[in-house]
């Protein structure tokens, strides 16, 4: 028996995943992301918001994140690992579902794992092009694993930063996010200390994953007028950023009930003044307001950033062959005849 047309919902797995990066091409692939995310961050109150769903264990967190504009509905499936590399496994895996909300039926499920580091790289960038100093061209790249490439080539083709100065505890690391950039056409300096990297870099980008109160920028290191792209801190007990610098900055956060618990914020008091992205983007709030500001991009990754990467995977796979229909629903003719079904596939 074949599955009806209407409940084949196209699947776009890893490798189909790779391909429509390399037919788009990643530069392309992250402005078309960045712009769809704006597009949804500008029409920010017409979501459902929720702080997404945490499960927390001793090693990680697995995490469901919901959304919908009303018209559509989106969820990512995500986990946080810090202690997978050293098993051969990856920090971040994950995938996602895009629903039509008038049937309910999914019209999307597809790998997220390489879509995540897409759209947090084209999210950095966008919020980097919009606080980061004027003419900022070199960014310090703290942690250099797996987001560490593509945090770098999205800042370079959205933000115009043309250097990255990388460092991370592990030598092996940092070898390899550069032989990755070695072509990007952007400078690549490879760095003995987090002290060293940030010299003479308008961008401070920490992307490291580790289960700790970690400060990877302690306040002495911090100077006025750099934008800090703080991506790591995204779970309770997990930070990066001394609480002295988050004081003298200024904070832009996604969605401020999820920061609030997840980012770096976690360190404040829970009324420390923030300013959501989407206001400042919409002209409702003001971003950078002086060269010598230093602005914290409190970044922890937010449902409506995965499901802009899910309308753009579903705009995109339309015109190509990148996806499997996927046999997912039982769909019967008569739709209350499920037992039937059953019982003629029995043969
Ligand atoms: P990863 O494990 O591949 O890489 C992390 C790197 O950080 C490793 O190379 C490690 O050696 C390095 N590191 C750890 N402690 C360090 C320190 N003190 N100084 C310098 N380097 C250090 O992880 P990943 O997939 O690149 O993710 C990095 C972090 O970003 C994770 O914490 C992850 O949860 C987070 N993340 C956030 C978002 C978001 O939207 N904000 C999205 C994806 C991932």
């Amino acid at each position: 028996m074949t599955p009806s047309e209407k409940a084949l919902v196209p699947f776009v797995s890893v490798d189909h995943m790779m391909q429509l990066i390399h037919h788009i091409g990643v530069r392309n692939m992250l402005r078309g992301l960045a712009s769809y995310i704006e597009d949804d961050f500008r029409r920010w109150e017409l979501f459902d918001k929720t702080p997404r769903v945490a499960s927390h264990s001793a090693e990680g967190v697995i995490e469901l994140m919901p959304t919908s504009d009303g018209e559509t509905y989106g969820f990512k499936y995500v986990n946080g690992h810090p202690k997978n590399t050293a098993e051969g496994l990856q920090t971040v895996t994950a995938f996602g579902l895009l629903a039509d909300v008038d049937t309910g039926y999914p019209v999307l499920l597809t790998e997220m794992t390489m879509l995540t580091a897409l759209r947090t790289a084209a999210t950095s960038a966008l919020v980097a092009r919009t606080l980061a100093p004027r003419g900022a061209k070199t960014m310090a790249m703290i942690g250099n694993g797996a987001q560490s490439e593509f945090q770098s080539i999205a800042m370079q083709a959205i933000a115009g930063i043309d250097e990255v100065r990388l460092f991370d505890i592990d030598p092996a690391a940092t070898a390899k996010c550069a032989a990755n950039l070695a072509g990007s056409g952007l400078k690549i300096t490879a760095c003995n200390t987090a002290e060293d990297a940030i010299q003479g870099a308008q961008i401070l980008t920490t992307c490291t994953a580790d289960k700790a109160y970690a400060t990877i920028l302690t306040d002495n290191m911090v100077g006025a007028g750099v934008h800090i792209n703080a991506i790591g801190g995204d779970c309770p007990g997990k930070t990066e950023v001394a609480p002295a610098i988050l004081r003298r900055g200024d904070i832009f956060v996604e969605y401020p009930p999820q920061t609030r618990i997840e980012g770096d914020i976690q360190q404040l008091d829970d009324d420390h003044p923030v300013t959501e992205i989407w206001q400042v983007l919409t002209g409702q709030a003001q971003g950078r307001t002086s060269d010598k500001q230093i602005t914290i991009f409190d970044s922890v990754g937010f449902a409506i950033e995965d499901f802009s990467a899910l309308r753009f995977v579903r705009d995109r796979i339309e015109e190509t062959e990148f996806y499997h229909p996927l046999d997912l629903l039982a769909d019967p003719d008569d739709p209350r005849d499920l037992f039937g079904m059953l019982t003629r596939a029995k043969g």
